[in-house]
């Protein structure tokens, strides 16, 4: 083991490294640019995973780094609480002709969970309902807020119980949605454009406008948690403007910051913000210390301009289709591989079961460590490790594509049935197991 792998288990997270030595995928990552990553032994791999979707405009963006030496260089106040913060106010103002829509105020914080936190509060202080209604398949954040909207039993389960009055609906199933908001005691409807942890499941457009003509008729206000699916990722800034319909509250995170600053925020409506925040008396309901930081604010602003500049929502939707037909046509036809879906950059490799369902589960993360032995960063949905994701930086050219389905061809032709699959990481539990599960 490495010493930084030895240091991490010692004083963070022991089971992490311990998993990674069992299953072969002991990597110390250390540098990051564009859209490769470099390992502590020099080798370079080509990141299909974009720090799961942090990473829009590239690692390590030449513009943006520049920007924060700058804004550093100024001596900026970094947390301004006795005042408004310009960068705060800068960033809130370009957010709000990014997103349109009348989603003209902003909540900062630095995490996704937190943003999602901040939904659930705006809602429940602005129309003094209680109840919050979700999707079966969601992953809203690991907090405990966000944790009681999310689906997934393994994780709720050791915190329970979490919020009373979460409920749960089928994802895209506007009658059950309906059946849910009917009562009229929702305060908010959560919902991801795309479940990308849920196993990059698509919610067709009329569903999300059927929801917002729901919410509308049954006074529930819409979030849409676009902590993944935003910053140009499929295809337009956000998600939803391909939907043509508005939310009430849109929650960001992730690229925001353009992989380098930890911003997240919660974008509402003028008129969502006056009835949760507006009077003095509340105006200190929700904030912390971080919120609207300079550095976190102006590395936003950047990355925004970054976006539109480099126009990055247009090269996701042109080299998504690229890359998405390139699949499609490499992998038609592979026993493995049920569906290759997507929209822009991100794309979605299902694969099937030959044999019993666990194993098409294990074959996600087998595939994913074949791939990085070849030089390619990627990995299933965290939450369904049957469908493979792919979401580089939107930086990527169409060279690196083309090189990329090149390198996933190959790996899937070598594990054309379970049997090379499972011959090989058999092989390799084995070996990891003779070598006590060493970190390499
Ligand atoms: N919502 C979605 C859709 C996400 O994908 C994530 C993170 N994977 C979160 C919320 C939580 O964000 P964070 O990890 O920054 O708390």
């Amino acid at each position: 083991m490495s010493g930084v792998a030895e240091r991490y288990a010692r004083h963070v997270d022991p089971a992490f490294v311990k998993l990674l030595g069992v299953l072969g995928y002991g990597r110390v990552f250390t540098r990051a640019s564009g859209v490769h990553v470099w390992d502590d032994q020099g080798r370079q791999y080509l990141d299909l995973l974009a720090g799961f979707g942090s990473a829009n405009i590239g690692h390590s963006h030449p513009r943006l780094v520049a920007r924060l030496h700058a804004l550093l260089e100024e001596q900026p106040l970094n947390l301004c609480h006795t005042g408004p913060s310009p960068y705060a106010a800068r960033l809130a103002e370009a957010l709000a002709e990014a997103a349109g829509g009348g989603l003209e105020m902003s909540l900062f914080c630095t995490s996704g969970a937190e943003a999602v936190e901040a939904a659930i509060k705006a809602a429940r202080a602005a129309t003094g309902r209680s109840r919050i209604v979700f999707c079966d398949g969601a992953y809203h954040g690991l907090s405990l807020g966000a944790l009681s909207v999310s689906a997934s039993k393994r994780m709720r389960r050791p915190f329970e119980p979490l919020l009373p009055g979460c409920d749960a609906v089928p994802f895209g199933d506007a009658e059950a949605l309906e059946r849910a908001l009917a009562p009229r005691d929702a305060a908010l409807f959560l919902v991801e454009p795309v479940q990308i942890e849920g196993g990059l499941r698509f919610a067709p457009p009329a569903f999300l406008q059927k929801a917002r003509a729901l919410c509308t008729k049954y006074g529930t206000l819409l979030a849409l948690d676009e902590v993944q699916t935003g910053i140009g990722r499929t295809g337009s800034r956000f998600a939803f403007q391909q939907a043509q319909m508005a939310p009430d509250l849109l929650v960001l995170g992730k690229s925001l910051g353009g992989s380098i600053a930890p911003a997240a925020v919660t974008m509402t409506t003028r008129a969502v913000q006056k009835a949760a925040y507006g009077p003095t008396r509340r105006f200190d309901l929700h904030g912390s210390t971080f919120a609207g930081n300079a550095f976190a604010s102006a590395a936003a602003l950047e990355t925004l301009q970054i976006v539109h500049d480099e126009r990055l929502a247009d090269r996701s939707r042109d080299n998504g289709g690229v890359m998405l037909a390139a699949l499609r046509e490499r992998l038609a036809g592979h026993p493995l591989v049920a569906d290759v879906r997507g929209q822009g950059l991100l794309i979605a490799i299902d694969l099937r079961a030959p044999l019993p369902s666990m194993t098409v589960r294990i074959a996600g993360q087998w595939l994913a460590l074949a791939l990085l032995e070849q030089g390619i960063i990627l990995q299933p949905a965290s939450q369904a490790w049957s469908v493979l994701r792919i979401e580089p930086p939107l930086t990527i050219d169409p060279i690196e594509i083309a090189r990329a389905v090149e390198i996933i061809g190959n790996v899937f032709d070598e594990h054309r049935s379970a049997a090379p699959l499972l011959g090989r990481s058999g092989r390799r539990v084995v070996e990891q197991v003779i070598a006590k599960g060493r970190f390499r």
